[in-house]
């Protein structure tokens, strides 16, 4: 399984940046979470439109899912060219209702509404989901193959139960956010945070990314080694790709 870092910055992009996206790949299989701001511009550089099959929004939050208003143009023209025209398929919180509605579109895009219970085969994945700690209602998500997890955070504050849903995760990909002062402010994790929650999760690696397009990433990351000494920390590296073995 492969993992790469299509957009990292939130609430919108800095100059030449995106916002949160990430394609995970194995087998052939690519599956998106999410799809902010400058995504489908860089999903091309990594896939063919008409070889996603699927895309997972954590929310709808539009720094995570407002490419999906142009990736259905995308879809709709590659679907056009394909032999077998399947629809790319969307899972998201049906919540809120007017934004969920808008996500399908003709016979290139059919969401569909996920909840906490849900476990998704799709493909080689298998795909699951937590309720985050944010004022819209967001799932955390956890992407196994046979060999190896990475759990998304999504965006959320702090939480013992999404530490639980992250447990032994090869990588968690953590929202950071904040600066320290800010800790807790409007469902979302500072540097001590995602720390605390890789080290109490076990997790394998942590990639830390969701930054505001002025924060001092490189100081978050520091902080974070600082208080995390049994996990490797990284910051989320735009159009590299992150190799599990
Ligand atoms: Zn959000």
């Amino acid at each position: 399984m492969q993992l790469t870092i299509l957009g990292r910055y939130s609430p919108y992009p800095p100059p030449g940046g995106a916002c949160p996206s990430y394609l995970v790949q194995t087998e052939g299989v690519s599956l998106l979470l999410d799809c902010g701001s400058g995504a489908v511009s860089r999903l091309q550089k990594f896939t063919a439109i008409n070889r996603l099959k699927y895309v997972v929004l954590s929310h709808l939050h539009g720094d995570h899912c407002s490419d999906m208003s142009v990736l259905r143009y995308a879809a709709d023209l590659d679907v056009r060219h394909q032999e077998d025209p399947a629809p790319i398929r969307v899972f998201a919180p049906g919540e809120p209702r007017d934004e969920y509605a808008r996500l399908t579109y003709k016979e290139a895009i059919r969401a569909e509404v996920v909840t906490e219970k849900d476990q998704l085969e799709l493909g080689p994945f298998e795909v699951r989901f937590a309720i985050t700690d944010h004022p819209m209602l967001c799932h955390a998500v956890s992407v196994r193959t046979a060999e190896h997890t990475i759990v998304y955070s999504g965006d959320t504050a702090y939480s013992d139960e999404l530490t639980r849903f992250a447990r032994d995760a090869d990588v968690l990909l953590a929202e950071c956010s904040l600066p320290e002062d800010h800790a807790g402010f409007r469902g979302h994790m500072t540097a001590l945070d995602c720390a605390r929650m890789a080290e109490r999760a076990g997790v394998g690696r942590l990639l830390l990314t969701h930054f505001w397009p002025r924060a001092d990433v490189d100081a978050m990351v520091c902080t974070a080694r600082g208080s995390c000494t049994g996990v490797p920390v990284e910051a989320a590296e735009e159009g590299r790709t992150y190799r599990l073995t």
